[in-house]
């Protein structure tokens, strides 16, 4: 008998996924970092979340309310929607992994963009599905390869607007048209993860599409521009009989108490997210402008992020960019797990953060040498 049959195995496929890889926290050597890898906001939490956050100590020993009544309310209120059809998470990646669960099985497919976010592909894995990848145009996502891709074996799409990596989004009309290419027992899965973020007219996270339609759903999170990435909050919002389903497997008390009060909290801070959405505005255009003035490619973006291309040229690549800004304490997020090699994800930091890169990105750029050898 092998060691492997004499032991416990995970089910087929389990085994095939590669595990999400999240940007890195630290830089060997460096004397102050400057974490610009997973996109959290400058600005840190509201102070109505940190307060509501400590009320929580008073009751560690008491199970939260495994409904998250108070933050569903919060969110109903905050968006003018039916608190029965939002459903709260540990993060939206919980919901991903939900609606991954309920609604794909063994020998069924998942679509999604060919850049699309990391968790989508192994939420379909590991519910035993097949994901199918829609090549990408210009770094955007193309709605005609993704109705192209869509099989008798479909179950879901996933689609973030705006996407990370990439920063790109597609216009409402365009989700509309995916929508309506698709067959009614598909679910549309649009994640929004940062729409408060964007900055167009044509843009819209899908809201109304799920108050009219049976297949599809909105996920969001506060770990954006919320700043509460720790706390692991994201909520959904879907047709009735989604949100059953998925209420049905989600374990009983996937919220805990100081992210239902600190999210609860949160919402209800306008300030704080306008000066977030300020920040963003003025320090995306800057950061661009200057990147691409430094002579590196940058997609635009409507998020809190940039998707920068580097040369392929010995010495100049972006593993090389990586290491440079790394050892000045510039933690940016590299793509290899994203098939995007020759690229970094740079997160809108503080204005001292933002100056810094680009003044270490010229010197990158000038200092490089082509590697011997
Ligand atoms: C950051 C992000 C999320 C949010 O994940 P959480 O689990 O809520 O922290 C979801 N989707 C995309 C595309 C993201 O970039």
């Amino acid at each position: 008998m092998s060691a492997a049959a004499s032991r416990p195995q995970p089910r087929p496929g389990v085994l095939d996924i590669e595990a999400y890889v999240p940007g890195k926290s630290t830089a060997e050597g460096a004397e102050k970092i400057y974490k610009l890898s997973s996109n959290e906001t400058p600005l840190g939490a509201s102070p109505k979340a940190i307060e509501a956050f400590k009320s929580v100590v008073q009751g560690l020993e008491f199970y939260p309310d495994g409904l998250s009544t108070k933050l569903r309310e919060a969110i109903a209120a905050k968006y003018g929607l039916d608190a029965e059809r939002i459903l709260c998470g540990s993060g939206s990646d919980e919901l991903l992994s939900l609606l991954a669960n309920a609604y794909v099985g063994p020998g069924d497919e998942g679509v999604m963009s060919e850049y699309g976010f990391l968790v989508y592909p192994i939420a379909i894995r590991a519910a035993g599905g097949k994901p199918v990848i829609a090549k990408e145009r210009d770094f955007q996502t193309d709605v005609d390869a993704l109705l192209k891709a869509v099989t008798p074996r479909t179950k879901l799409v996933f689609l973030a607007n705006p996407n990370n990596p990439t920063g790109t989004y597609i216009p409402y009309s365009e989700v509309k048209r995916l929508h309506a290419g698709l067959p009614p027992h598909v679910l549309l899965v649009l994640d929004a993860a940062y729409a408060e973020y964007v900055r167009r007219n044509d843009y819209a996270s899908g809201l109304e599409l799920v108050s009219t339609s049976e297949n599809v759903v909105m996920t969001r999170t506060f770990s954006k521009i919320f700043g509460l990435a720790n706390l692991r909050i994201g909520w959904l919002y879907g047709p009735a009989h989604v949100v059953d389903a998925l209420n049905r497997i989600r374990s009983a008390f996937n919220v805990n108490g100081a992210a239902i009060a600190a999210g609860a909290a949160a919402i209800t801070d306008d300030a704080h997210v306008a000066a977030a959405l300020a920040h963003n505005d003025r320090w995306l255009p800057w950061l661009t402008s200057k990147i691409s003035a430094l002579g590196l490619s940058v997609t635009p973006s409507v998020g809190n992020f940039l998707l920068i291309h580097f040369p392929t040229e010995p010495g100049k690549t972006a593993k090389d960019a990586d290491a440079f800004l790394s050892r000045r304490g510039l933690i940016l997020r590299t793509l290899g797990a994203y098939n995007l090699p020759n690229a970094l994800r740079l997160t809108i930091g503080s204005e001292e953060a933002n100056h810094k890169v680009v003044e270490t990105l010229g010197k990158f750029l000038s200092e490089a040498v082509p590697a011997r050898g």
